[in-house]
């Protein structure tokens, strides 16, 4: 059956009357079957992560952390349903109940478990209150545990999807709930999946659009829309280029080189499965949802224009052998593995004779995997640098950036120039 499948994130439905947008463009924009994927409320995933946080480590501060989420989605169900509120809200506050009666249990060993069972909460609470409010204003739907139908492996906090498992379970729900042909809306939960125990697990931070891809390539849906808070895809962030234009088309292969790059509107993961299936992919503004927006799909010729990523709170991080023999292969390989034990992703390297570079983000790791590379080699490191990098630049497109700036590092190739400033 064709389909289609909408995304919508935490800025969409980070109050009532978003809610409530979200609603109407459900009913104004929708020509096809669809099914909706929806994140937690606002920024309830930091607030959840604030919470587990505590819970691991037994603070008494979990009972306000968890109180004030509770309150904060209480607010907007009282908001969009003022009359009889606890009776429309019989699932939610069910939900509630459950996540604090996790919270009596004690932590287990495994932060990334308890990280996940906790965190999952908000993207079951935001659809339960969406589906509440779809009863009440009328709308026939059915609320769909992703807990249940996408399948990792047990990778806590970035399952790795079962694409196989995945497809069966999800085509097997519809085949058997709706033979005849889907007749209502589907709702379901983004960034959350099962793993084959039956627990919950997340597919890593921003995930839901990569739940949207999921869903759209076990079901071969039609094509996908993002509804954001920007007009479309733009080939710079508007709050630091003020000149920042849509890019209307743009190939799948753009777009996955500009996400991998750090442009934040497109989780990176998102692409390919829709790649491999041709669907396309719409990026649209929730506040304009008439706009054409952004399309991504297979286009033979593109005009290229520069694009530019702009990433904050890097750390450049320099290493050397310590009897300054060169930098080679079996080093490498230590080097790497650390990198990677650390969780620490590089955005950027280079190296000389005696040296290898490294730009990554600024992350809580960082202080250890320098403390475990200095044990082999020497370190040297330069916090709060940025990292600029230009996809199809021209000779001048750096210049107003490095205006009265150190380049600390620079790297380019036939499509790309990237810059470390200070
Ligand atoms: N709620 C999750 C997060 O904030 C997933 C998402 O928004 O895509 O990371
Ligand atoms: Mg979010």
């Amino acid at each position: 059956m064709a389909m289609k499948v909408y995304k919508f994130g935490g800025a969409s439905i980070k109050n009532a009357e978003n809610i409530r947008n979200v609603v109407h463009i459900l009913q104004s924009q929708a020509d096809a079957p669809l099914l909706v994927v929806v994140s937690a409320l606002g920024k309830t995933t930091n607030r959840l992560e604030e919470l587990v946080r505590a819970f691991v480590e037994n603070r008494p501060e979990k009972q306000a952390l968890f109180e004030g989420i509770k309150q904060e989605h209480w607010q907007i169900l009282c908001e969009l349903m003022p009359a009889d509120t606890e009776v429309h809200a019989a699932e939610v506050l069910r939900q509630f109940a459950l996540l604090e009666s996790y919270l009596q249990r004690e932590p287990g060993e495994n932060f990334d478990f308890e990280y996940d069972q906790i965190v999952s909460f908000g993207e079951i609470l935001s659809t339960k209150i969406v589906s509440a409010y779809l009863q009440y204003v009328g709308i026939d739907h059915e609320w769909m545990d992703a807990r249940r139908l996408v399948c990792t492996d047990n990778h806590y906090r970035e399952g790795l999807v079962d694409w196989k498992k995945t497809e069966r379970k999800i085509q097997h729900h519809l085949q058997s709930h709706y033979p005849h042909g889907l007749d209502r809306l589907l709702l379901t939960q983004g960034f959350i999946a099962g793993t084959p125990e039956k627990f919950a697990v997340t597919l890593g931070r921003e995930g839901s659009d990569y739940s949207a891809a999921i869903f759209a390539y076990a079901l071969q849906a039609e094509s996908v829309t993002i509804w954001k808070d920007v007009e479309g895809l733009l080939n710079a962030d508007p709050k630091l280029f003020p000149n920042a234009v849509k890019l209307s088309e743009i190939p799948y292969r753009e777009a996955i080189e500009l996400a991998y790059y750090g442009a934040s509107v497109i989780h990176p993961k998102t692409i390919k499965p829709l790649q491999n299936k041709s669907i396309p992919l719409y990026v649209k503004s929730f506040l304009h949802p008439e706009g054409e927006g952004s399309l991504i799909r297979q286009v033979d010729s593109f005009k290229a224009i520069p694009c530019y990523i702009w990433k904050k709170r890097q750390v450049l991080i320099s290493i050397f052998s310590k009897d300054f023999s060169f930098i080679a292969e079996e080093n490498l390989s230590t080097i790497f593995a650390l990198f990677a034990f650390f969780g620490v992703k590089i955005n950027l390297m280079q190296n000389s004779a005696i040296s290898f570079s490294v730009c990554v983000d600024d992350k809580d790791s960082i202080p250890q995997l320098i403390e475990e590379l200095q044990t082999e080699f020497a370190v040297r490191y330069n916090e709060n640098v940025e990292l600029l990098s230009i996809r199809h630049y021209k000779e001048d497109s750096a210049a107003p950036f490095i205006e009265g700036r150190r380049v600390m590092m620079e790297q380019r190739s036939r499509s790309m120039l990237q810059m470390v400033l200070k």
